[in-house]
């Protein structure tokens, strides 16, 4: 049988300057920081993880905050649109919140079925809200009161030049099949489907190349259950020429990489062990965690770090 994928992971793009990024993603959006780390590769910038009170994988939303990197340009190869879902209910809710909250939306729209409001966050990223009928709980206890709070991902929209050659990888190798096709866009599902399963892959014949910078998605990860169905794919794609990294160890996943025909970087994330692997779960996100390996340099990495403040809901 070929390897399979449960849905989305996690989603990693570029910001610019850090606390901007946790005033939208906390204070607007009512996540919960999870982890405040650095990037493993890069130690003197932060790497910062959003999600539901667990920091559950399909509700992850990560940053590379590079306050001083030129602005990406959004394009073909890339990963053009990351959507959350929000509760169909909850419709009412937020675009009250996004006008309070100065965040300009475009006029709501259709797809598939479900209300969709599109907007850019601080840095140029662009970003939907979905009014999705969704059976997970989000952060209950955030800005957000949890009746509305967000729920996780919803899908990701890849744009792509060839659609063919990205939906056959999909669905011969990651274990994906296609659940609903509209102009130009076919949507994908992957194990239970539904929100956080979902990945759209549109056609970008005539779209100019993305450039990676400050608003643009890094990589989107898809979830395995453990090591095991990870190695499985990592053959497969290997034995496809996909030229993909050994297992990387993320400190709150294992991680293997590899580019998609279209260009979009890939991941493979597997859900263990989770963001309480190095910190108590009712205080995610409190403290600067680093991986064992860079332990010895904290005093450094803490001295280039600008300090960050988490937001919490203004009483009204
Ligand atoms: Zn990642």
């Amino acid at each position: 049988m070929a390897p399979q994928t449960q849905g989305i992971h996690h989603v990693t793009a570029i910001s610019g300057e850090p606390q901007r990024n946790v005033d939208f993603y906390v204070g607007v959006l009512g996540m919960r920081l999870v982890k405040k780390t650095v990037n493993f590769d890069d130690p003197e910038t932060y790497h910062l993880y959003y999600g539901d009170g667990a920091g559950s994988p399909g509700t992850i939303m990560t940053f590379f905050p590079w306050a001083h990197a030129p602005r990406g340009r959004i394009g073909a190869g890339q990963l053009i649109v990351t959507s959350f879902s929000i509760p169909a209910t909850s419709l009412g809710y937020w675009t009250e919140r996004l006008v309070e909250k100065g965040v300009r939306f475009e006029k709501p729209r259709d797809r598939f079925g479900e209300t969709v409001l599109t907007f850019e966050d601080p840095d140029g990223l662009r970003t939907e809200l979905v009014a999705a009928e969704d059976g997970r709980a989000g952060y209950r206890e955030g800005p957000v009161p949890a009746e509305h709070s967000v729920r996780g991902l919803h899908h990701v929209a890849l744009a792509v030049e060839a659609t063919e050659r990205t939906a056959k990888l999909m669905t011969d190798s990651l274990g994906f099949r296609q659940v609903a096709e509209t102009e130009g866009r076919v949507r994908f599902a992957a194990g239970e489907g539904g929100p956080g399963a979902l990945v759209d892959v549109v056609g970008a014949a005539d779209f100019p190349r993305g450039a990676m910078g400050v608003g643009t998605v890094h990589h989107v990860a898809f979830r395995v259950p453990d090591e095991g169905a990870q190695l499985a794919v990592r053959e497969e794609v290997a034995a496809l020429g996909y030229n993909v990294t050994p297992v990387l160890d993320r400190n709150y996943f294992r991680s293997i990489y590899f580019r998609e025909p279209g260009g979009v970087l890939f991941e493979i994330a597997t859900d263990p062990p989770g963001f309480a692997v190095d910190e108590d779960p009712d205080h995610l996100g409190e403290s600067l965690k680093l991986p064992p390996w860079l332990e010895k340099n904290r005093e450094q990495i803490e001295a280039a770090l600008p300090p960050l403040r988490v937001p919490v809901e203004e009483s009204a």
